[in-house]
């Protein structure tokens, strides 16, 4: 069983407040814990930052083959000591998957070492064309057609201060002309990433078919690298014999 902590700010503006209640009734992570849960080999826990230790303790994040992670606006108040703590459990193997706007997450920058939080933005109800460009991958698997559309969301674009991600698995273009490396891999430590930027909180991207193929691919994929219990050598440890 992959055991799969769902998280959320679950503090949306209050301008947004309503268009995202009348979406995601019992909020975002609602929507997705929901998902996750009806797999059969995904054991699920969802928490929000009102909890205890905001929602990520070291428990919690113990138990944790991957964090699937939703930020917003408030993502400068995640305390040193959680970001610390998440950071810790990525090296160990802790699988992670971001969700659009947590592309601004204190996380997502540490872990990449770059400003993620800069990229081009536009909230408007324009499509945009998810585009896989690595078929092969695993987060990829059983998508139909060359791309999909996404109706309505909010549109990102580059530039992305992101690393080169070490799978780029998605691109997307927009009405407007944009593009954006928009499903990105990376490997840290023992751990994996996976950003997708789809899903602004105002439409309704984590109900649609291939967005949840994505979505379920990507938990899957992400906790592969949980566990492997591979030793670190710290310059204070006996030093490794001879094999
Ligand atoms: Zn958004």
């Amino acid at each position: 069983m992959v055991n799969v902590l769902v998280w959320y700010e679950n503090r949306p503006l209050p301008e947004a407040a309503e268009k995202e209640k009348n979406v995601y009734p019992q909020g975002i992570h609602g929507a997705l814990a929901e998902l996750f849960g009806a797999e059969t080999d995904l054991n699920v826990r969802a928490a929000v930052m009102q909890d205890p230790r905001q929602g990520l303790s070291d428990e919690s994040l113990a138990w944790a083959d991957v964090l699937v992670y939703f930020s917003h606006k408030h993502w400068r108040e995640i305390a040193e000591d959680r970001v610390d703590a998440m950071h810790k459990r990525v090296l160990e193997g802790m699988g992670l998957v971001l969700l659009h706007s947590a592309h601004a997450s204190r996380i997502f920058a540490r872990l990449m070492g770059t400003r993620t939080q800069s990229l081009r933005w536009r909230e408007n109800d324009e499509w945009q064309r998810v585009w896989t460009v690595m078929p092969g991958h695993p987060i990829a698997r059983g998508l139909e057609k060359e791309y999909f559309v996404i109706p309505q969301d909010e549109t990102y674009g580059e530039y992305f201060e992101i690393p080169q991600p070490d799978d780029l698995v998605f691109l997307t273009t927009a009405q407007g002309g944009e593009v954006l490396r928009s499903g990105c891999c990376w490997y840290r430590g023992q751990g994996r990433v996976f950003y997708f930027a789809s899903g602004h909180e105002t439409y309704p991207v984590y109900y649609q078919k291939e967005v949840r193929t994505v979505l379920l691919n990507a938990v899957r994929w992400a906790a592969a690298g949980s566990r492997t219990g591979w030793p670190v050598w710290a310059r204070e440890t006996e030093p490794p014999q001879q094999v």
